[in-house]
């Protein structure tokens, strides 16, 4: 065993740094008769006289022994002795550890004898349950079988090898221990089962002499036991005094834990290979510590602000798969969020019959109107195109929301360089968030006033508006003063029609609505604008409900067909101008000024050694993540060593 310690200590010693799994040595499985000196045998393969033994069923339950290798200095220490003195037998196993300089880390496991007839109390069953128990051990194909027997009982009647044989049929990992070779009648030896011819056994037959009873009353010591051993065996097997003995014992017992360990080692440098695989790609992810502070700087910059645009155009390397991000989520709002709010508003929302009659009557002044009159269709038209403007606004605040997201976004998964620098990290978050907010009130300008636009100039002429023209036909079948308008109608440059119309505007129109701020040329050069006092269309009392008449019912409907095409128009065109806008003030601006702008405001001398201060988590990671490739190395090195030195 001794060959074995440093090396496995050594192994071992590695894989503590490591953390991974020592390797796992085979369980060595004692089984015998009661009585038959397995005790004996574990007591010498571990070099200390700890054991109880004697005659009689004395060891009780299974003994599972670990040995533990320390230091030297640290002195042997044994735990749970007091357990032996439980009475009965038990499957329920004693653990025994034992620390010391001179073992391997193995587990030996010391059973219960095989007997037949139960004694005292023991139970009728007391065989079968010891060969169950027994065969629980052993069964275990990672166990390595010391079958004891007797010299002085003949082998053929051998129940350890019949358990043995049932557990490993093959005999991969039996041996047989053949004891008290000194106790055997005189006139005859052992010679032919040392040899093998009795029985064969695959990984070997060796011959033992423990202490005897006597020794152990007298308190001989191990060495003088191994001495006497030695003796022994010269003078009554000197051929075979090479291969027998308890320090032969000891030494096959090293070599099959070696082989166990050989078979090993392609499975562990293969799992060596892939760990340090795996921490240096860990390690070159923390980077090196700084030397260049002015290029760290710079690169972060230009990774982060690249990544940024990258992921509002969808090239990002890291793509989210878990939810809409950057490009993406900006196009849901525009086509989606924003899309299909502007879609929901009815064009005449929020328009009851009694408020377009009123502004009807508002326009058309003292006198009854001939026609349905033109400034009360844009003054109506105006409130609602009004509405379009919260909703483009709200668009503009969830694409700056989402602006902002990314900033998250790239910083935490992308430029993970910057997790090393949380004070650059905040800067950076800190510059682009300025940068953001300095654009949201100038591109809520620019929202605001695409709807002030289209408030500024009623475009009768629209090419798109040609619903006037139908209605002015329909209302026209039905009634002949009835005045409408439309792009294509040469009757509004007939002479009739301005004729008409002046007559109407003379006719004395007062109005004005503050809200609008309509205080201009109603649509289409139509005449000048009589400058008037205020009234409030609001304000104009009319009555809660009443029956419209049939001329009325009809204004009503030709104002509010005229409202809802030329609405539809409108909010086409807003839809379709809003996203540019934003895109071109926020979302574009801010891509192409981002590198400048952190470039302008975190690259200053007096700024970098402070930014780029590595976060105590990195530093520690980063030593850890070496110590641990370090460690690999060096196990890889010990298990090459042992393959090239070690003869097998
Ligand atoms: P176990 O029941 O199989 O664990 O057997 P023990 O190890 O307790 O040994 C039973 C008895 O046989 C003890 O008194 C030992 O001293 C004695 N004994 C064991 N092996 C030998 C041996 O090789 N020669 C002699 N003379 N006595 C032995
Ligand atoms: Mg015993």
């Amino acid at each position: 065993m001794e060959t074995l310690i440093p090396i496995i200590n050594r192994l071992q010693e590695v894989f503590l740094t490591v953390g991974a799994e020592v390797i796992q040595l085979p369980q060595i499985v004692v089984v015998g008769c009661q009585s038959s000196g397995k005790s004996s045998v574990l007591e010498s393969l571990v070099g200390r006289d700890f054991l109880p033994r004697g005659s009689g069923i004395v060891t009780r339950r299974p003994l599972v022994l670990q040995l533990i290798n320390v230091p030297p200095m640290k002195d042997f220490i044994i735990f749970n002795l007091r357990v032996f003195l439980s009475q009965g037998i038990s499957p329920e196993p004693i653990y025994l550890k034992i620390f010391s300089p001179k073992v391997l880390n193995l587990t030996l496991v010391d059973l219960p004898g095989i007997t037949k007839v139960p004694v005292g109390d023991q139970p009728e069953d007391i065989e079968t349950q010891v060969q169950e128990m027994i065969l629980s051990f052993i069964g275990n194909p990672n166990s390595l079988i010391l079958a004891v027997s007797p010299a002085n009982s003949d082998l053929a009647t051998s129940d350890a090898l019949k358990l043995a044989r049932e557990a490993d049929p093959d005999g991969r990992r039996t041996l047989l221990v053949v004891s008290k070779l000194d106790l055997m009648d005189a006139g005859t030896d052992a010679l032919e089962v040392l040899l093998g011819r009795v029985i064969p056994v695959r990984l070997g037959i060796i011959g033992v002499v423990n202490r005897s009873q006597h020794d152990i009353n007298t308190q001989k010591s191990l060495e003088d036991s191994l001495k006497d051993e030695h003796a022994f065996l010269q003078r009554h097997y000197p051929s075979l005094a090479s291969r027998a003995g308890s320090r032969y014992l000891a030494k096959t017992l090293s070599r099959l834990l070696m082989h166990h360990i050989r078979d090993c080692l392609p499975e562990l440098k293969t799992r060596l290979t892939v760990l340090s695989a795996q921490y240096q790609a860990q390690l070159n992810g923390y980077g090196q510590p700084v030397e260049d502070y002015s290029a760290t700087l710079l690169q972060i910059v230009t990774k982060f602000a690249s990544d940024y645009c990258n992921t509002i155009d969808g090239t990002a390397r890291y793509i989210q798969t878990s939810e809409l991000c950057g490009g993406a989520r900006m196009c849901y709002i525009f086509h989606e969020t924003f899309g299909r709010t502007l879609q929901s508003i009815d064009p005449l929302g929020g328009l009851t019959e009694l408020d377009i009659l009123t502004a009807i009557r508002n326009a058309t002044g003292p006198r009854p109107a001939l026609f349905v009159p033109e400034v009360s269709f844009e003054l109506l038209v105006k409130r609602q195109i009004k509405r379009l403007e919260e909703p483009s606004l709200r668009c503009v605040e969830l694409v700056h929301e989402e602006l902002q997201r990314i900033i998250q976004h790239c910083t935490s998964f992308s430029t993970q360089e910057l997790l090393r620098f949380p004070k650059l990290h905040d800067s950076i978050v800190e510059v682009v968030t300025g940068l953001l907010r300095k654009r949201l009130p100038i591109t809520n300008e620019m929202v605001h006033n695409l709807v002030a636009i289209e408030l500024a100039y009623i475009n009768t002429k629209h090419p798109d508006f040609t619903d006037a023209a139908q209605v002015s036909a329909s209302v026209n079948s039905q009634q002949v003063y009835t005045v409408c308008f439309s792009d294509t109608l040469d009757y509004y440059s007939s002479k009739r029609f301005k004729a008409s119309f002046t007559k109407v505007l003379d006719g004395g129109k007062h109005w004005k609505n503050e809200k609008v701020g309509v205080d201009k040329a109603p649509a289409g050069g139509f005449g000048s604008p009589s400058k008037a006092q205020a009234v409030n269309l609001l304000d104009t009392s009319v009555p809660a409900s009443r029956k419209l008449s049939a001329r009325e019912q009809r204004d009503c409907e030709v104002i509010q067909r005229l409202i809802k095409s030329y609405f539809l128009i409108v909010r086409k065109s807003i839809q379709d101008s809003v996203p540019k806008t934003v895109m071109h003030f926020l979302v574009n601006f801010v891509k192409e000024h981002l590198q400048s702008e952190l470039v302008g405001q975190l690259y200053k001398q007096s700024l970098l050694q402070e930014l780029l201060i590595e976060s105590q988590d990195t530093a520690q990671q980063r030593t850890e993540v070496a110590q641990m490739l370090e460690a690999l190395k060096k196990a890889n090195n010990i298990i090459s060593e042992i393959r090239e030195t070690h003869l097998w």
